[in-house]
């Protein structure tokens, strides 16, 4: 049996990535493959993230599936679209986690919880003090800050209207124009 790692320092980092408004362009109810188009900059940044040894993994609320707009199905053709776009960058996604679920499931996992990126840091081992949660929406900066990792926003998607409300949150969030301006945070990393 393989120790459970009792450091960070054996832990690793990741880039958690909202879907809509974030890898790729915002549409309310996206469910179509053709409907999938990413930011200018995306895929270069996200493969400079993973140059520097970030997992790339996206955290999706989908509640369309629980209000029966589309399936799971639905989803993920959507899913395997985005990896392919994202392909010819070389950026590989390590995991996606999605909640399905309507709001009034009252379910665990739909952000602003945590859950989500709780389970992708158990899964993979990973340290949520040395990550980051890339999001347009006050629920991605809730669910980051929830699980104790660094929340960044975007103004891509939502981004612009969760910014009017940026300064009710308890912790201090680095503001990004577009996904590609990320980067300057991999120039600042101490080691
Ligand atoms: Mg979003
Ligand atoms: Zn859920």
């Amino acid at each position: 049996m393989p120790e459970t790692p009792k450091s960070t320092k054996f832990l690793k980092k990741a880039l958690f990535l909202d879907r809509d408004g974030v890898v790729i362009n915002y549409i309310p109810y996206l469910s179509r493959p053709e409907q999938v188009q990413i930011p200018e900059g995306a895929g270069q940044a996200l493969k400079n993230w993973q140059n520097e040894d970030y997992l790339l993994i996206i955290i999706t609320n989908q509640s369309g599936v629980g209000r029966g707009r589309f399936t799971l199905e639905d989803v993920e053709s959507v899913h395997e679209r985005v990896c392919e776009i994202y392909q010819p960058f070389g950026v590989e996604f390590d995991d996606i986690f999605l909640c399905p679920h309507h709001p009034d499931d009252n379910c665990q996992c739909r952000k602003p919880s945590g859950e989500m990126l709780v389970r992708a840091a158990e899964k993979h081992g990973i340290s949520l003090a040395d990550s980051f949660f890339l999001g347009d929406a006050p629920s991605d900066l809730e669910a980051a800050i929830a699980a104790g990792c660094q929340p960044l926003l975007v103004l891509t998607g939502r981004g612009q209207t969760t910014f009017q409300e940026i300064d009710q949150y308890p912790v201090k969030i680095p503001v990004f124009d577009k996904i590609a301006d990320t980067v300057i945070l991999l120039n600042h990393d101490p080691n």
